[in-house]
């Protein structure tokens, strides 16, 4: 099933992102986490795609489980920096062969080590080309990312809302929005989507914060602010692990709980593999 036809089927749908274990660890270790996911009855799980080539068949692996032995949609993250045509027509049809039918088109970051890299020398420059190429390629479904704070490399935020308008015009069927921590954020950028005529739904992603070091290196790596809500909370609770991860569960789901108080179309978990943490959120928030 095309996962934005559940957008129109039902309301809210609460889904989940993972991640493929390191390339060092069985991939079974991650099934147990899929287990515990969907005893929660997600409307669909995504799975990343990692940068720089590391576990990327493995996301088909994850994804094809989800979808054909668990039988709950897969949504399955494909970046295109650095790859040619033909190899991400290779992975399409990989995809194809195990019914997935629903991809979230990135670009996605060159590898860290590549200093001044040159997208100009790729095939798909952004995610706006991969996004017409699959819709090109196949009857496919296809997400892709908005950053309601701008991405961290944008210069205006004007001009971020332009190529996010521009993507969506190559075929994207929903969005689903980076980590923020003020759900203000999400309201304004989803006015100022709607005013400039994006018109699909936008998924807002919510990242639990769990310990004061992750929240500092995930902030530092994507450019989401912290609110000062958050900074008090993680300047009381830091120093106790403990408290803090107590903290950031009823912060999380005091997100996830006003979203759903004004009607979001979805909420999309950022689960960083850990179903325990989500199954509290939604217990919170009424949905377990
Ligand atoms: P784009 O949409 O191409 O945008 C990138 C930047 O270029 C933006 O600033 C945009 O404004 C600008 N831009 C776009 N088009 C043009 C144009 N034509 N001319 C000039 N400027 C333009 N990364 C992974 O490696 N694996 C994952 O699985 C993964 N999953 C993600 C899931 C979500 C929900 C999100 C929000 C991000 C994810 N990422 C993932 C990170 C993502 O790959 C990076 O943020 C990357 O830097 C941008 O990817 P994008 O698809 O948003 O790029």
């Amino acid at each position: 099933m095309k996962i934005s036809n559940l957008y129109q089927q039902k309301k809210p749908v609460i889904s989940f992102e993972i991640f493929p274990p390191k390339s060092t660890a069985p991939v079974e270790t991650v099934y147990q986490t899929l287990e515990g996911l969907i005893k929660l009855n997600p409307g669909f799980i995504s799975v990343t795609y990692g940068a720089g080539g590391s576990n990327r068949d493995r996301t088909k692996e994850i994804a094809s489980t989800i979808k054909n032995k668990y039988k709950v949609e897969a949504l399955a993250h494909l970046t295109c920096v650095g790859q040619t045509v033909d190899e991400i027509n290779q992975i399409l049809k990989g995809l194809q062969e195990e019914n997935i039918e629903n991809v979230l088109a990135l670009r996605g970051d060159p590898p860290a080590d590549a200093q001044g890299y040159d997208f100009s020398d790729s095939d798909f420059k952004y995610a706006s080309d991969l996004v017409r190429h699959i819709k090109n390629s196949g009857d496919y479904c296809v997400a892709a990312a908005a950053y309601p704070e701008g991405h961290i490399h944008c210069r205006r935020l004007s001009d971020d809302l332009h190529w996010l308008k521009y993507k969506v015009e190559q075929g994207v069927d929903f969005l689903i929005t980076q980590l923020y921590y003020d759900n203000r954020v999400f309201y304004n950028f989803l006015e100022n989507a709607r005013r400039v005529n994006i018109n699909c739904p936008v998924i807002p992603g919510i990242m639990p914060v769990l310990n004061a070091k992750q929240i500092k290196r995930i902030i530092s790596l994507c450019g989401a602010s912290m609110p000062a809500k958050l900074l008090i909370m993680v300047d009381k609770f830091g120093d106790n692990p403990e408290d803090m991860e107590k903290a950031g569960l009823e912060y999380a789901s005091n997100q996830v709980q006003d979203l759903l108080d004004n009607g979001v179309d979805g909420v999309h978990l950022y689960t960083m593999n850990k179903p325990q943490h989500i199954t509290e959120i939604l217990k919170n928030v009424g949905k377990a």
